[in-house]
């Protein structure tokens, strides 16, 4: 079968799917948990049921297992197996501000996936993010204001590139510049994607010789945004792709667009000449948002989800999560879920207990060798070096700060960890020792690209550790 003809036949078994699971257990119910935030992904003898909260995806392990397993069963086959995952992005985060009808009928125009002018080269298939959605504090103001610039005058300030952690809402400014140039100039050929999908467009055109009409498409673009674009490093060859695209519509005047979650200066396998394009325009860091903004996006983010939560409970809420939005919408979602289920409003009591089984679910553990892949991908050296007895300032401030990180977010004691480095115990407590007073003093850290401010860096592994 083609690729297009799997992706038409998926559509359907995962209609069929849906169908036979909502004869199963009713519309209502049906209408109630699998309308929105919940995806299956079919393959012959799978289905993955793709949740948008570890509490939504224990509610329906517990409720509906068993009319999914039996509704596959009709629809795949006796050896189809089932399982639950938590997507990380929620399906349709924003699609709870619009009414059920309105749900239906986006879903049938998504399904025909025809592009609406045959300029959009890149037709994004989901609600995208609005900028009038977007709260704005001292955290992001800076980025937003860039953002918003971009939206009205494309071109004065290029490339912009937004940097910044998970879950900070990159990906939302990004979409909310595509809908404000989308209204603006409706004439301009816009493109939205991630450098992943960029490589893989690419990938494509190499297998199937098309290299030209590739290069045409990416190069004819009035604007280019490109999400994530921490993907391109260490892909030397898609990264001279994407250098000629990126040189190709500079030279036009052309606008770009970047998102990542490192600042460029951090990519360590990406070639100067990248990364020197990258830092040529507007570079703008989004930071973890301070308690007013998600006192504020909790606020509006509870009204789309219609769930009426205690003052009491909703501060202790934004108490608790601070280190990204995407987080905090996840437990939003499990309150809203909770007061559906009971039909009450949430109080601290069942804020507690609520976010308690939502820590116990989504703790993530830490190793040694986590925290050693990523300082050893950020400082461009091997696991054996850091492992050495090599003292070369080099290795041995990547190996010291590997063993304050090691202490910080695993439970290994200092001599497990020493062990790990070929160290003993005192080592493990001076190097903690050493790095602590270098974060006071936010001594200046050499990386490849150059030096870089300890205190930001710090963030910055702490953030891939998070997402790792
Ligand atoms: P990133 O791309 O930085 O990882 P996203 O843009 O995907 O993060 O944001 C994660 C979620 O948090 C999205 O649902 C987004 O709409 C929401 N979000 C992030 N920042 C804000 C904000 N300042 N105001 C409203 N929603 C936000
Ligand atoms: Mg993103």
């Amino acid at each position: 079968m083609q690729p297009d003809t799997v992706a038409v036949e998926r559509r359907r078994t995962d209609g069929a799917l849906r169908e036979e699971l909502q004869h199963r257990i009713g519309a209502a119910a049906f209408n109630n948990w699998f309308h929105d935030g919940v995806q299956f992904q079919l393959s012959a003898e799978r289905v993955v049921v793709g949740c948008n909260s570890p509490f939504m995806m224990n509610w329906l392990k517990k409720r509906f297992r068993a009319d999914i397993q039996e509704s596959a069963v009709c629809v795949l086959g006796a050896d189809v197996e089932i399982s639950f995952e938590v997507v990380a992005q929620p399906v349709s985060s924003h699609s709870a501000t619009r009414p059920k009808s309105d749900l239906a009928v986006t879903d049938s125009a998504e399904r025909s996936a025809k592009p609406r002018r045959k300029m959009s080269s890149q037709t994004p298939r989901r609600r995208l993010a609005d900028m009038v959605d977007f709260v704005v504090g001292p955290s992001n103001e800076l980025a937003w204001t860039a953002a918003q610039a971009v939206g009205a005058h494309p071109g004065r300030c290029n490339p912009l590139f937004l940097h910044g952690g998970v879950g900070l809402g990159k990906t939302h400014l990004l979409e909310g510049i595509y809908r404000a140039l989308r209204r603006n100039f409706p004439a301009c050929q816009l493109m939205l994607l991630t450098a992943e999908e960029f490589a893989n467009h690419f990938t494509k055109a190499m297998r199937e010789r098309s290299l030209p009409s590739f290069r045409h498409r990416f190069r004819s673009a009035d604007i280019l945004i490109v999400d994530d674009v921490d993907f391109l490093n260490g892909k030397m060859v898609i990264q001279e792709e994407f250098l000629h695209t990126f040189q190709q519509l500079e030279s036009y005047g052309r606008q770009l667009v970047l998102a990542s979650n490192q600042h460029p200066r951090l990519f360590s396998r990406c070639s100067d000449e990248l990364i020197t394009r990258f830092l040529s325009g507007g570079v703008y860091r989004i930071e973890r948002p301070e308690f007013d903004t998600r006192i504020e996006i909790a606020k509006r983010k509870l009204k789309r989800l219609e769930t009426e939560v205690t003052r009491e409970a909703l501060k202790f809420v934004a108490q608790r999560f601070v280190n990204s939005v995407r987080e905090l919408e996840g437990a939003l979602h499990s309150l809203s879920t909770y007061s559906q289920m009971t039909g009450q409003r949430v109080g601290m009591a069942a804020a507690q207990k609520v976010l308690a089984d939502l820590e116990r679910d989504c703790v993530k553990v830490v190793r040694v060798p986590d925290v050693e892949r990523v300082v050893c991908r950020m400082f461009g050296v091997v696991p054996e070096q850091l492992r050495s007895a090599s003292r070369q300032r080099t290795v041995s401030q990547p190996r010291m700060l590997a063993m304050f990180l090691a202490r910080k977010h695993t439970d290994a004691a200092y001599s497990e960890i020493g062990r790990h480095f070929g160290r003993n115990h005192s080592t493990v407590v001076s190097a903690q020792r050493r790095v602590e007073d270098w974060i006071q003093e936010d001594l200046p850290v050499r990386l490849a690209s150059g030096t870089w401010p300890l205190k930001e860096l710090m963030q910055s592994l702490e953030h891939e550790l998070r997402a790792s």
